[in-house]
């Protein structure tokens, strides 16, 4: 390496883990942030859920300001790279000097989507990714009466149910039959409804929005594809996020939603790694690319490329279980591993009481469990996934204390479980 080091675009959550990890990895060359935004990097989960309903609330940061400078990490806040220049191995910014760099890590994240509707530019329409995002949106949240939330995703859900506790009334207009669908089995969708109902969330599933309807440049109502009028002096639309590839694809990395990485999460371009929401890679479980949106995801990314950037040895590729948590009104819904392709569900505990968790198997073989407020199960799922523990229906029938014997006594002898 020249003198240039490593540069990391984007200070998120993958971003800003990978500066530290690095120098915890005894990387002792030049290391630059680089993000569009002036915050100190923050926690982005709050934003949906405690932020909004706490007027004086600052985001929480990841890291304290002086973890940065103590660690010789440049930052470059308020800063938009503009461009790669590959054969001259430097980013060009839209404030001025160009930055040369040795090693490239993106860590752009995803951008919140849009509506492309009529209305869609009317005043009182949010998307919520960002903090600036969520202090526009809770400023507004005043003067609001009734909110119509697009999108019967998690951030649109976390937001809906903020909003209901804080006594407005909130519409939840999903396309899908129904809420969570393309993540959560029949089942926990069934309880996540009946919870939102119970907090006073209407929700109008298998209708899509046709427009959004104002007076004087602000919004009123919205018109559904099924002619439903649904009366909106604040809109959040949470249709999900596209992932940042801008940068990668100007410079011609190969992207197939997301930016194509190896098991070293480095992109087709040797010199350049990416991290995070941003990223696309071959699961170990599917076997097909995948992209996922979560903390654990960008921040296992980071540690591990900054494994790889600091040049330890022979490490393996990167092959972690997936988890991801979203907090609901008074549920806790934890997920870990990944659902897809499982052919049959187990379940543990009573929803009716608010507290069960439902184990996915592909056959035999446990693949992915969700939990509603058992963060036992949760942790000891996460524990049973990295080692390849398989239990059976019987051992979930017995009882959360029982399988957590069976699978010490597996763990006996085997390599350190995590
Ligand atoms: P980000 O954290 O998005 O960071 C990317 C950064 O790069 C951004 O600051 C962006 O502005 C910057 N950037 C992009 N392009 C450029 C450029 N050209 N120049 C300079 N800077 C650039 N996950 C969970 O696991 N649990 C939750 O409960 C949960 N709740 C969430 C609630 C909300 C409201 C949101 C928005 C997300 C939530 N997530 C949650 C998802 C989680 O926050 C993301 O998966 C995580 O932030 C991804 O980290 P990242 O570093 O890949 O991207």
């Amino acid at each position: 390496m020249s003198g240039n080091g490593i540069v990391i675009v984007g200070a998120g959550h993958g971003g800003s883990q990978l500066a530290t990890s690095l120098r915890q990895e005894g990387f002792d060359g030049p290391i630059t942030l680089v993000s569009d935004e002036t915050d100190v990097p923050y926690h982005k989960p709050p934003l949906s859920k405690a932020f909004l309903k706490t007027p004086d609330m600052a985001p929480q940061l990841l890291r304290a300001e002086s973890t940065y400078t103590d660690n010789a990490i440049t930052l470059r806040f308020g800063a938009r790279v503009s461009a790669i220049d590959l054969q001259a191995r430097r980013l060009e910014l839209d404030d001025g000097a160009p930055l040369p760099f040795d090693r490239l890590v993106l860590a752009t994240g995803a951008r919140a989507r849009r509506l492309a509707i009529p209305g869609h530019d009317l005043t009182g329409i949010f998307t919520l990714r960002t903090a600036d995002d969520a202090r526009a949106l809770r400023a507004a949240i005043p003067a609001a009466q009734s909110v119509a939330v697009i999108g019967g995703g998690f951030v649109g859900l976390e937001a809906a149910a903020s909003l209901a506790g804080l006594g407005k009334q909130v519409t939840v207009i999903e396309a899908a039959d129904r809420i969570l669908g393309r993540v959560l089995a029949p089942a926990m969708s069934a309880y996540m409804a009946g919870l939102h109902q119970s907090l006073g969330v209407k929700l109008l599933t298998g209708t899509g929005v046709a427009r959004l309807d104002g007076a004087n440049g602000r919004v009123t109502h919205v018109t559904t594809t099924d002619g439903t009028h649904v009366a909106a002096d604040m809109v959040i639309v949470g249709i999900g996020a596209n992932p940042d590839i801008g940068l990668a694809t100007q410079a011609g990395l190969a992207c197939d939603n997301g930016i194509v990485v190896d098991g070293a999460l480095r992109t087709s371009v040797p010199e350049i790694f990416a991290i995070g929401d941003c990223v696309a890679y071959a699961h170990w479980q599917t076997g097909s690319h995948l992209r996922l949106e979560s903390v654990q995801n960008a921040t296992d990314q980071a540690r591990h490329a900054a494994r790889v950037l600091a040049g330890k040895p022979e490490i393996a590729g990167y092959r972690e279980v997936p988890w991801f948590w979203s907090d609901q009104g008074p549920a806790k819904l934890q997920m870990v591993g990944l659902a897809i392709g499982t052919t049959r569900q187990v379940i543990s505990g009573t929803p009716a009481n608010g507290a069960f968790s439902i184990y996915h198997f592909r056959d035999d073989r446990l693949q992915a469990i969700d939990s509603i407020n058992r963060p036992a199960d949760h942790m000891l799922g996460r524990r049973m996934l990295a080692a390849n523990f398989h239990p059976d229906d019987a051992l979930i029938a017995a009882g959360p204390a029982a399988l957590k014997a069976a699978f010490a006594e597996f763990s006996k002898g085997q390599p350190e479980a995590r």
